[in-house]
Order: C-alpha cells, then sequence, then structure tokens
C-alpha cells in the first residue's frame, strides 16, 4: 500500500516538472530560434515522461506528433482500408470525447498519443476491385463501384489473339482481382 503511495509520488512529481521544463521549453522557444536545436531534445525526453505518466491517467490528448488514421472497414468484401491523414492542427490537446464530437458517424478504434485511429463500417465494397473482360477482341478492365456493379474502365490495347486458351477462358468469363497493384501485375503477364 505505502509503496503504491510513493510509486504515485514519484509519478505525480515527474508529471508537474515535465510540465514545468514544457512552459520553461515554450518561452525559450518564443524568445530566441537559435535555441531550437536543444530544445528539440528536452521535448523528447518529456514525451517520453509523459508516456509513464499517461499510463496512469485516463486523459490521454492529442499532440503535434500523433498520427491520425481513418479506418474504413467494407462489409461487402470484409476489406479494410486505412487512410493516413494529415492532423488538423485544432485537434492539438483534444482528448477522446472532443475528438469523438468531431466525428460524430466514426468509432474509436484507438486512441494513444501516438496514434489515434478512428473507424466506420461501410455497407459497400471497397474501392480497390477490379474485372479483366474481354471487350471488341481486347482486355478490358472494368472497375467495381461501391454497389458491386462493373464500370468500364478502360479498353487495354492487349489482343485476346494470342492468348492461350486457359487465359482466354478465364477473360471471357472475367478475372476478378483485389488491388491495383494486383490488376498492374495481371496486365503485365498478358502483354
Ligand atoms: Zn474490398
Amino acid at each position: 500500500m505505502k509503496k503504491g503511495i510513493i510509486i504515485t509520488s514519484i509519478v505525480l512529481i515527474i508529471f508537474l516538472l515535465s510540465i514545468g521544463i514544457g512552459f520553461y521549453s515554450v518561452k525559450i522557444k518564443n524568445k530566441d530560434n537559435k535555441q531550437e536545436e536543444s530544445l528539440i531534445v528536452t521535448q523528447e525526453e518529456i514525451s517520453s515522461t509523459n508516456e509513464v505518466v499517461e499510463a496512469n491517467t485516463e486523459k490521454i490528448k492529442i499532440t503535434p506528433n500523433t498520427k491520425l488514421v481513418l479506418k474504413k472497414f467494407y462489409t461487402k468484401c470484409n476489406h479494410t482500408i486505412n487512410s493516413y491523414v494529415e492532423l488538423p492542427k485544432e485537434f492539438v490537446n483534444m482528448d477522446e470525447d472532443e475528438i469523438k464530437k468531431q466525428f460524430p458517424n466514426w468509432k474509436i478504434d484507438k486512441f494513444t498519443k501516438d496514434e489515434v485511429v478512428i473507424l466506420k463500417e461501410e455497407n459497400a465494397f471497397c474501392n480497390e476491385h477490379y474485372v479483366l473482360k474481354e471487350q471488341d477482341g481486347k482486355i478490358a478492365i472494368f472497375k467495381v463501384n461501391q454497389k458491386g456493379e462493373e464500370i468500364l474502365k478502360e479498353i487495354t490495347n492487349i489482343s485476346i489473339d494470342y492468348l492461350p486458351e486457359q487465359d482466354l477462358l478465364n477473360i471471357k468469363n472475367g478475372i476478378k482481382i483485389y488491388s491495383t497493384e494486383q490488376l498492374n501485375k495481371t496486365l503485365e503477364d498478358y502483354e
């Protein structure tokens, strides 16, 4: 029990000290930009100290270094797409509740000082589905939209005349492809 109190006190002292150093650093920064190099080091130390403190407190706040990730889960294909976005400046110092208010239709999936992940489910296909089919004797690229409809995107110059029989059969049935990278690879194979 006593041990607990001592540890809590130490953590509290470190926390207060780091706040003090933080204010002091800001003051230095305003006064003299030449100090910037030593300033950065000071701030790194502060953030590592803060990490320890945060494990013991509930209010984690966003810092200018927090990564913001928008995670969309597409229920029609079970794919998840993560978008790493630039952190809007006005988000700095916001806590979890305040971020929730910024994204009313999203769930908070992860909220740490280093990374905030917000999650949304979409009843749709993701943006990474393609089908290769034959059109006018060439291989054509169809893109699958969010409803699952195949929309013609491009007719390539690749003729189907010289394709091996199995490939020809596959193309006639439609080759389903996931991801732009895989699409390009497949097209290269046919070229
Ligand atoms: Zn998908």
